[in-house]
């Protein structure tokens, strides 16, 4: 398939990772062959901790690396927080904001979504901001309006295509294995950029890159990838291992 927008493949390691796992990452640049730099972009989000060894390890491998997670807070007493200044000197080009897990287990709702996203910008960082419905919402055929509603509240007015990514992530599809079919990721990603355009112009959301999440594996990734408005995937379980997350890539 002819693409107009250059795919990103991002791997969430999530809180997964020790020193001795950056031998996934090198495994991933030996394996980013000629051949995929030609096609896809791709992007590693270790855990804090390991952001800055995983950039070293990166150096002129043209694999970019991501935080999961950024503070609202340029710098100060805030115990625990991770700034987004601090990503960037650590090598990241990328911060996930508004994750699910964020948004369920830390209380994260849009406004904040929003504010680290705006932290992340002003660190030069390129927000990836998530957004996806849970399974009732689904069932109660309140997807699409859950979804608009989270970009509205989460996503900064003023960025070009370059410095936004929005991945659509079911969260009843995150780790479970299930997905949504093809024809349901289709619907949403066309609603998604056409919600977008009323937030970011025309122009730009043309070219933002909408990232498909939840339980990509190398036996799904080639019709998810082929999902027209699918410009690549956010992986989780399945980037903890070089090889999947190179078919992965593969399949765009
Ligand atoms: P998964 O996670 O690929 O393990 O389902 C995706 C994510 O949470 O970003």
């Amino acid at each position: 398939m002819t693409r107009s927008i250059r795919p990103l493949v991002a791997g969430n390691w999530k809180m997964n990772g020790l020193k001795a796992d950056l031998a996934i990452a090198t495994e991933v640049a030996r394996g980013y062959d000629a051949a995929l730099k030609a096609a896809v972009d791709l992007a590693i989000c270790p855990p804090a901790t390991l952001l800055f060894p995983a950039s070293a390890a990166l150096i002129g491998s043209r694999i970019a690396t991501g935080g999961q997670d950024c503070s609202v807070q340029p710098s100060g007493a805030f115990t625990g927080e991770v700034s987004a200044a601090m990503l960037a000197d650590a090598g990241a080009a990328f911060c996930i904001v508004g994750h699910s897990e964020r948004r369920t287990l830390h209380g994260e709702g849009n406004a904040t979504v929003r504010a680290k996203a705006e932290a992340a910008r002003k660190a030069l960082l390129v927000p990836i901001i998530c957004v996806g419905e849970t399974r009732e919402e689904r069932e109660a055929g309140k997807a699409l309006a859950v979804v608009r509603k989270q970009l509205k509240g989460s996503v900064p007015e003023g960025l070009d295509a370059a410095s936004l990514v929005i991945a659509y992530e079911p969260v009843w599809a995150i780790g479970t294995g299930l997905t949504p079919t093809a024809d349901d990721v289709a619907e949403m990603h066309a609603s998604i950029r056409w919600d977008l355009a009323r937030i970011v112009g025309k122009a730009a959301a043309a070219g933002v890159r909408l990232l498909y999440g939840g339980s990509v594996k190398p036996s799904n990734a080639a019709e998810l990838m082929n999902v027209a408005n699918v410009d690549g995937a956010l992986v989780g379980g399945a980037s903890l291992k070089a090889e999947e997350f190179l078919a992965i890539a593969r399949a765009c």
